[in-house]
């Protein structure tokens, strides 16, 4: 907080510089623009959007009969809403299809799992597997553990994961997720068994990609729920083997081309210059991806459409692009750095709305010290929706890594994710779990940002150090 004071009293002068001699914004904007923010809390557009996406198409999982049916939706969408120009980018990635999920208890107290495969993994035999569960409470003590204690065996690990506003229990639980197939492959177990990746206490398994290398020695990996875990650790207390049988069929299925979806708000003096927002596409296949991503959609589709709608064109492209794969590959990410590798540069800065629909309450930038007397205007801006600025070092979304990394720009709109993690990647991932006044409090906060992004002749840095390198 001290050096935030500090750095703020150290760009006051050059804001106010900025502000004499007119050169940041013009009052006609800014006044526009503010009509407009208040104005979005209210407006329904973005909850429309994402009601729409998941209403005509539903679950998106990449490679899927829906992965066209939510490209074809998003090309129409952006025309509908008077998008300038729209246009689809190849995405090619290798389709993972789900199969048949069961899992159970056989001894000694015979029970029906609620168990979901982990995305990526490779299947159980027809037939399944049965073995007895070795038990970890973490995946560093699967890591720690002794090769003879898993030899045959289906590893299970128990560590539940913490629930915070920020979404910060993730990270350090997704691990287990990640990791346990092809660390209990190496000891030489059968199959991998994880506590669910969420906060919530439903019968509702979260799915979520797992590592996979086809030069990696792997086994198939699910997930069971909140209260299936808790059951088996109970179990696993009465110090007597417990055996399960796991069957699941889910495995890659051949290559496949999706798209990204670009829809372009042109910009005048400044065309070729882009402010790069977003949502990714797909989704997993378990709900209908409505808080991952479809409000992601939502919210800056519909930000897009206000602006030019109720404050015109502005000096640069706002570039909407929904992101083909992100969820076991980002091959939308990948894709599009590869293609527009010749002008990175002019990628000004970024930012992708994929954290549901809570309410904003903070403002992340990772942009070169020159921009600082800018963002620190539109924290301004931003203040009266309840969001504060937060730091310099915003990491913002995962379809952004590959432009991130080559340099751009970023931001970040926090989101309350108290709730997220209920839900995520699980069939309860529905509409429902929206409120449309959280919603249009984000659509409202992107309407600042995008816009103000976009109607400044400076840049926000460029070749910026990344926090990965
Ligand atoms: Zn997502």
């Amino acid at each position: 907080m001290r050096l935030l004071m500090v750095s703020l009293f150290l760009y006051c002068g050059l804001v106010f510089a900025h502000e004499q001699d007119g050169s940041l914004y013009s009052n006609e904007f800014l006044q526009k623009l503010i009509k407009l923010r208040d104005q979005a809390l209210s407006d329904d557009l973005g909850y429309r959007i994402t009601e729409s996406l998941t209403t005509e198409v539903g679950a998106r999982l990449a490679g899927s009969s829906n992965d066209a049916k939510a490209v074809a939706w998003a090309q129409s969408k952006f025309k509908e809403l008077g998008f300038d120009r729209v246009t689809v980018e190849p995405a090619k990635l290798t389709r993972w299809t789900r199969g048949e999920e069961t899992a159970e208890v056989v001894t000694p107290y015979p029970h029906q799992l609620a168990i979901t495969a982990l995305g990526r993994t490779i299947p159980t035999p027809e037939a399944g597997i049965t073995g007895e569960i070795v038990h970890f409470k973490t995946l560093a003590d699967l890591e720690a553990a002794d090769p003879a204690m898993v030899q045959g065996k289906i590893t299970f690990i128990s560590n539940r994961m913490e629930r915070h506003q920020d979404g910060s229990g993730y990270g350090k639980a997704v691990g287990a997720r990640g990791t346990s197939a092809q660390v209990t492959a190496a000891k030489g177990g059968i199959a991998a068994i994880i506590r669910s990746i969420g906060t919530d206490d439903n019968r509702t398994p979260h799915t979520g990609a797992a590592k996979y290398d086809k030069d990696i020695p792997s086994v198939p990996a699910g997930a069971i729920s909140n209260p299936d875990a808790d059951l088996l650790v109970n179990m696993l207390k009465r110090e007597q083997p417990v055996t399960i049988k796991l069957r699941l069929t889910s495995h890659w299925d051949g290559e496949y081309t999706s798209y990204n979806v670009i829809g372009d708000m042109l910009g005048t003096s400044q065309k070729e210059q882009y402010i790069v927002i977003g949502c990714h596409l797909d989704s997993w296949d378990l709900g209908t991806g409505a808080i991952d991503d479809a409000s992601g959609c939502g919210i800056t589709m519909a930000a897009a459409k206000l602006i030019r709608e109720e404050v015109g064109p502005l000096k640069k492209t706002i570039r909407v692009v929904l992101w083909a794969n992100e969820e076991y590959g980002l091959s939308g990410a990948k894709a599009y750095h590869e293609a527009h590798k010749k002008n990175l540069a002019n990628h000004i800065l970024g930012g992708e709305s994929d954290f549901g629909a809570g309410r904003i309450y903070g403002f992340g930038t990772r942009v070169g010290t020159a921009a600082m007397p800018i963002i620190y205007k539109i924290a301004e801006i931003l203040r009266p929706l309840g969001i504060e600025y937060s730091n310099n070092q915003s990491w913002s979304g995962a379809d952004l890594i590959p432009l991130r990394k080559a340099g751009m720009a970023v931001f970040s709109l926090h989101q309350d994710g108290t709730k997220y993690f209920d839900y995520h990647h699980t069939a309860n991932d529905t509409l429902d779990k929206i409120d449309p006044k959280e919603l249009a409090q984000n659509v409202a906060a992107w309407v600042v940002v995008t816009a103000m992004a976009a109607n400044t002749e400076h840049d926000f840095g460029f070749g910026l150090t990344d926090p990965e390198k």
